[in-house]
């Protein structure tokens, strides 16, 4: 079933939405991004006529009550944000009654569900090398079901736009499908966006398509490197990363970041990206400094030559350049990470020529996908967040579907 065609009138509704919202030392949200995200749905289901009830996690509480991670601190925005009361289920596992209650147009939030171990479906007190730890799995396999049927319990529907969880199997986000028919359980708008994006870049392609990754490690990211080989006309490989692929090609590299164990992969990888005829672009010069901070003295050095005691901070203008000539003309663009340490700003002109460039491509028609913490900080930071194609929610869950993977939560509403 998709959103759009679902009447919810006189249903009741739950849904996993994300409201892991960053909070100061006051319980305030400092950034509602996430809530804002879930509204579309939310606000579909209420206006059809439904009632609704919603259900999140909260930071790591580790499946004990943990007041500092309560959902009871973002009632209030949730109801000023819907523009209506919003009722609140102190205990998300006995919320019956509560539901039950519920008429159409009304709306509960739930406690956190992490505060049940069996929300993560892990044996909580037992170590991986204990003899009793495939016992103690399995049983909190067999209460994961059970809770996962209470949650059910509350609604008609099931409905899942959390994408930043939907890498995860858990009662809420996939176990919790299998108490609902096809026809009444779904993905939410919010998901729906985020796994048309990962189609756009894995299968609905139009070329040239080029990929940038950047960030501190190779290590992290060799999945997606691995998964777009076989995709990308160009591949611009930046960050971190460029000074152990420098390294494993005899460079002198001072101080800069290198990962010593895997410069024959950084080889293999080279290697393979000639195999497959895909352009990989590596950095030649960059901003050195001599020491991690803002304010250190400067100097632009060829990547495979820098001085003792420097290290590469960001990409130099060569680089910049060779970078936006490579991402203008593309048709599809996938960004993950940085050119540099963009959190200084002296050091952040590659990742902002890399967002300029992108920019420029997606007014010329490209699709651009920008997702993975770092990437969205960097167009954020450069007001540039809205004049790309698409701006990932997902971390982790963006990550796993461009690796390849089968997302848990799609595939427990989808059937894949
Ligand atoms: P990741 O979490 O692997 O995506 O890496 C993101 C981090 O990489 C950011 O905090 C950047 O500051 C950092 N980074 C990017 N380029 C460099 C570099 N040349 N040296 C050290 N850190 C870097």
């Amino acid at each position: 079933m998709t959103i759009d065609k679902y009447n919810f009138a006189g249903k009741k509704a739950i849904v996993r939405v994300d409201f892991n919202v960053p909070l100061d030392e006051n319980g305030n949200i400092t950034d509602d991004t996430r809530i804002r995200g879930a509204l579309p749905t939310l606000e579909k289901i209420l206006n059809d006529g439904g009632s609704l009830i919603i259900m999140s996690h909260m930071g790591k509480p580790k499946g004990k009550v943990n007041a500092k991670y309560s959902l009871g601190q973002i009632k209030d925005a949730v109801a000023k944000a819907l523009g209506r009361d919003v009722k609140f289920a102190p205990d998300c596992a006995n919320a019956a009654e509560a539901a039950a209650n519920l008429k159409p147009g009304e709306v509960l939030l739930l406690e956190n569900l992490r505060f049940y171990p069996e929300e993560e479906g892990k044996p909580v007190g037992i170590d991986k090398e204990d003899p009793a730890y495939d016992e103690a799995k399995k049983a909190m396999k067999k209460s994961q079901k059970e809770f996962a049927k209470t949650l059910a319990s509350y609604a008609d529907v099931y409905v899942n736009d959390a994408f930043g969880t939907a890498h995860r199997k858990h009662a809420s986000t996939a176990v919790i499908a299998d108490n609902f028919d096809a026809d009444n359980k779904m993905l939410g708008y919010l998901m729906e966006k985020e796994v048309k994006a990962v189609d756009n870049i894995l299968s609905d392609i139009k070329r040239p398509f080029t990929a940038i990754m950047g960030g501190s490690k190779v290590s992290t990211k060799i999945g997606i490197i691995e998964n777009l080989m076989d995709k990308v006309d160009n591949l611009i490989l930046c960050g971190g990363m460029t000074y152990t692929f420098a390294k494993a090609q005899g460079g002198h590299i001072g101080l800069s970041l290198c990962e010593d164990d895997k410069l024959d992969l950084a080889l293999e990888i080279m290697a393979k990206a000639k195999e497959k005829g895909v352009n990989l672009v590596l950095g030649t010069d960059c901003v050195a400094g001599d020491a991690f901070s803002n304010d250190c003295n400067t100097q632009i050095c060829n990547v495979m030559d820098i001085p003792e005691g420097w290290e590469g901070l960001d990409a130099g203008p060569e680089t910049c350049k060779r970078f936006a000539e490579v991402i203008k003309p593309a048709k599809t663009i996938l960004w993950n990470g940085p050119a540099g340490v963009f959190e200084f700003d002296n050091f952040a002109k590659g990742s902002r020529a890399i967002a300029e460039a992108i920019v420029e491509a997606t007014n010329n028609g490209a699709f651009s996908l920008v997702g993975g913490g770092d990437s969205v900080a960097c167009v954020n930071k450069f007001g540039l967040a809205d004049q790309v194609s698409y701006v990932s929610t997902g971390g982790g869950a963006l990550l796993e579907a461009i690796e390849g993977k089968v997302l848990p939560g799609v595939a427990a509403i989808k059937g894949e």
